[in-house]
């Protein structure tokens, strides 16, 4: 694959060219020697290194691995991935979290199929064209799978160049990454543009760490403005992270002759796509009646709220969710409910096979754990 290359954008550098020659060489010849061998590091194929570069948002690497591989058992080609239900898409997901990222991948799978005929473009600017493609992932996927000189910017780039380059402002601060994204615009173009920005991710994932940084095993330390100057651990600054949201859903468990109700959730929004034990978003400690009422309305028939069946608790990184399991019956099974895309009768077996939340799985099985199938004497349904 003969590699793509862009003019240089900038006519008065920020970096001086003898240091950017030795960023580059140091960053590169440390790289070829200390890279870990990751299995999408053994490919050629756009399409595998686009699916990591996917899952390696928000997920550590040795998480992503298996999840990775037979992801790629399921879904070999954009094709197949274009071609398969989103609701196997997202079981396929499952466990990963952040299911937009799944839907996103789907649906530009679909239009890599339709607009480029199946083959994915090659540079970042046809990239950011298709859904759930930002600058990052359009930048490495161009510069890894097709040699393209775009650079990119994430959590270790950005620390790197931080310390490297001395630069100011608070993560998120747009002045600063205005900065760091004209530094790696600077920095990418040259030799292997793709193992360049990975070397600087990699560098920044193992050697210039967030706490603790190796400095004395660095191999760009002698142009490192940040330890010339002693301000290592002071840069970059802390992010003052906002405090999760707490989200409280009341469940349905609703039985019926051996099979739970099971509702699939509309296409967008937390665990959007997703099939779950029918929940509605109520206060935090909620009365019966409000649990009665919210899922009522969810299913579009009226319910009645019995026995509480468990709770569940799960931490998302932006949400601390509670699971609250009841028990519920009412006169008129629902066919269609307003607040979901569809909804379906399954025996415990069906149920574990849908694209679930791994927490509604978890609430799944503390509802059967708790005799969600053995119906009281009282039950009307
Ligand atoms: Fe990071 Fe230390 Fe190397 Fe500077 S010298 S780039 S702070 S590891």
């Amino acid at each position: 694959m003969s590699p793509r290359k862009r003019a240089s954008p900038s006519a008065e550098p920020l970096v001086p060219p003898e240091r950017r020659a030795s960023v580059r060489a140091g960053l590169l010849a440390w790289y070829d020697q200390q890279k870990r061998d990751l299995p999408w590091r053994r490919t050629r194929d756009p399409y595998a290194i686009w699916l990591s570069e996917v899952m390696l948002q928000q997920t550590q690497v040795a998480t992503v691995i298996p999840y990775w591989e037979r992801f790629l058992q399921r879904f070999p080609t954009v094709e197949a991935l274009a071609d398969a239900p989103l609701a196997d898409v997202l079981a396929g997901w499952r466990g990963l979290g952040y299911y937009s990222r799944a839907r996103n991948l789907h649906r530009a799978a679909q239009e890599i199929v339709t607009r480029f005929g199946g083959r994915l473009p090659p540079t970042a600017a046809e990239l950011l064209t298709l859904p759930g493609f930002g600058r990052y992932t359009a930048g490495a996927v161009a510069s890894i799978a097709f040699g393209e000189d775009a650079p990119l910017v994430d959590g270790n780039v950005a620390r790197v160049l931080s310390r490297l380059f001395e630069v100011e402002g608070v993560p998120g601060d747009r002045v600063r990454e205005a900065r760091l994204w004209a530094l790696a615009t600077e920095l990418v173009p040259g030799e292997r543009p793709g193992d360049f920005n990975q070397a600087l991710m990699e560098h920044g994932a193992t050697v210039c760490r967030p706490d603790n940084p190796l400095c004395l095993l660095c191999p760009v330390r002698e142009a490192c403005l940040a330890f010339r100057h002693g301000r290592v651990g002071e840069l970059p600054p802390a992010k003052v992270r906002a405090a999760p949201k707490q989200m409280t859903l009341a469940v349905a468990v609703w039985a019926h002759e051996g099979r739970l109700l099971l509702a699939r959730r509309a296409d967008k929004g937390l665990f959007g796509g997703l099939w779950e034990l029918p929940a509605a978003e109520v206060d935090a400690d909620p009365p019966e009646s409000e649990c009665a009422a919210r899922l009522s309305q969810a299913l579009g028939t009226p319910v009645r709220v019995g026995a509480a069946l468990g709770v569940v608790r799960r931490q998302l990184t932006h949400r601390t969710l509670t699971l609250r399991l009841l028990r519920v019956t009412g006169a008129t099974r629902p066919t269609q409910a307003p607040a979901f895309q569809d909804t379906r009768w399954c025996t415990p077996e069906e149920a574990a096979a849908l694209g679930m939340s791994t927490a509604m799985h978890k609430a799944l099985q503390a509802a059967l754990d708790a005799g969600a199938l053995v119906l009281p004497p009282s039950s009307v349904d």
